[in-house]
């Protein structure tokens, strides 16, 4: 069991909530406590706001290679902290423990890649009409950076936006999802541990998330919003936020397709299909949603893809050769059901799973066995609504200009996926795909030094890559008469 009863920061001191309310910390797969984290409440977040704020001017001061330092030495104590963080990871989260392993490598690579990024944010000079006349521009933090964190990826959410913060200069508050507090107070003590200086990082733990956003929404003091979780949350946010004229940044929900055509190895395909669509459960927002396949390869797809999902073992994050963790949660589970059950009523296949698991020894109503659903169609929920868990929705397509009408039909913007073995068709496919990220023969075009986000109601800008600092940076002109 942690004991954490004082997991919020404030100015470098950690304490409990104001009037020591906490709340406990679940494990999803057993549904037992593993800890608590403090409840933080009004007064709380009001003082991490005033902590991020008298912080800054010093903060802002120090120069890029004194952030880099600080970051570079963060990056390689996440890296010796591995197994730590990818242990408690597996329990507050469920996921298993390679994947929460490869979870704390990506979320090292952010600290690393920022610290980069921090000596190279510059400026540029601009030549002027004006023969007397000379510019210049200065990208300056932009001050107080509120942020908002899922729980489907306690750690790399994390680092994917305080580092580019700290490389920029920013001060933060951070409150992480309420279901994995703990992941968020581990990291945040890495990152005093490496050197960040009292109030640079603020941590509140908190049930009390919209007050949390009425809060830094209504501060002078906050100047961004970074916030990553579902589209409905995020489009209130966001549209709140602006109208007080923050910067906002939104990483949102996804709906990938996935599109296999008639050139494409059927085989190779499948397996990547089985490798992405059951990462971390199905709960990830680049998690392909919608599989569609060219009929000439369509059964061939299906045989593959249903020999490699059933061989994949649900259970305990914590036991070897496991590949399907628990769902967050049992309303998650009651939502596989909803989409399943819809499907079937609409002529879908069921051609494995589809209901709940049940695993030896645990009392966790949080197992969905993994899900193979073909002949899935348009007016499905699941052609529509996010799933967020082990299903894989499989349907046919005859031609190009089909499948891209189905793919493009939908609110979201995220990741899609291609494979083909036409390099022209890639690129033409890749062009008119309406997404933020497109796969091609590959599953996973993410990576700290990538931009990662998306368009339509997936999001607003884009974390890592070069492009992710830009969001925490302001850009100063000067014209000087000479
Ligand atoms: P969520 O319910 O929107 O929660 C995300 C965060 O927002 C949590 O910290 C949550 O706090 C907080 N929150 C909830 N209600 C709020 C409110 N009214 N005001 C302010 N904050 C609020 O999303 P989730 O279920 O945790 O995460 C899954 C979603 O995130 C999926 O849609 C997924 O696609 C998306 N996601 C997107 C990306 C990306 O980069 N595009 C990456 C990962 C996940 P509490 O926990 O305290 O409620």
């Amino acid at each position: 069991m942690i004991n954490h009863t004082e997991t919020i920061l404030i100015g470098g001191n950690w304490r409990a909530a104001d009037g020591g309310e906490s709340f406990e910390v679940m494990d999803p797969s057993t549904g037992r406590s593993i800890g608590r984290a403090s409840d933080g409440t009004r007064r709380d977040i009001g003082d991490a706001i005033d902590a991020a704020s008298a912080a800054f001017d010093a903060w802002a001061g120090t120069t890029a290679y004194e952030r880099a330092a600080v970051l570079q030495r963060a990056h390689d104590l996440m890296r010796e902290r591995t197994e730590e963080l990818a242990d408690l990871m597996t329990r507050e989260q469920g996921k298993p423990l390679r994947a929460a392993r490869n979870e704390v490598g990506y979320a090292a690579d952010f600290l690393a890649w920022f610290a980069g990024e921090a000596v190279r944010a510059g400026g540029e000079t601009i030549p002027s009409s004006r023969a007397d006349q000379r510019f210049i521009t200065l990208r300056q933090p932009v001050g107080v950076v509120a942020a908002i964190t899922p729980w489907n990826y306690p750690i790399s959410m994390i680092t994917r936006k305080l580092g580019p913060a700290i490389a920029a200069g920013c001060t933060s508050v951070l409150k992480p999802a309420s279901q994995t507090p703990l992941c968020a107070v581990a990291t945040v003590k890495l990152l005093e541990d490496a050197g960040v200086p009292a109030g640079v990082v603020n941590l509140v733990t908190t049930r009390r998330s919209r007050e949390f956003a009425d809060l830094v929404i209504e501060s002078d003091a906050v100047r961004k919003l970074t916030f990553t979780g579902s589209t409905e949350i995020g489009r209130d946010l966001a549209g709140r936020a602006g109208a007080n004229m923050k910067r906002v940044s939104v990483e949102l929900g996804g709906h990938a397709p996935f599109i296999v055509f008639e050139d494409a190895d059927p085989v190779h395909a499948a397996k990547g299909a089985a490798l992405v669509k059951f990462l971390n459960t199905g709960q990830a927002c680049i998690s392909p949603n919608r599989i569609y396949v060219h009929r000439s390869l369509y059964e061939a797809f299906l045989d593959t893809l249903q020999t490699r999902v059933a061989a994949l073992k649900v259970g305990q994050g914590t036991e070897p050769g496991v590949a399907i963790g628990p769902l967050i949660d049992e309303r998650a589970v009651a939502k596989m059901e909803q989409q399943v059950r819809d499907a079937r009523e609409k002529g879908a296949r069921v051609v494995l799973g589809g209901e709940r698991a049940t695993v030896d020894g645990l009392a966790g109503e949080t197992f969905f066995a993994p899900t193979v659903l073909a002949d899935v169609a348009p007016e499905m929920i699941i052609s529509r609504e996010e799933t967020f868990g082990p299903i894989a929705a499989v349907t046919p397509f005859d031609s190009e200009e089909e499948v891209l009408a189905l793919a493009n039909d939908t609110e979201y913007g995220l990741a899609a996926y291609v494979y083909t073995n036409d390099l022209a068709r890639a690129i033409r496919v890749s062009e008119r795909l309406r997404f933020g990220m497109v796969g091609v023969n590959d599953i996973n075009p993410t990576s700290a030094a990538a931009p990662f986000g998306g368009v339509k109601y997936s999001g607003l800008g884009r974390e890592g890559g070069s492009q992710g600092i830009d969001e925490y940076l302001d850009v100063k002109l000067i014209g000087i008469s000479v």
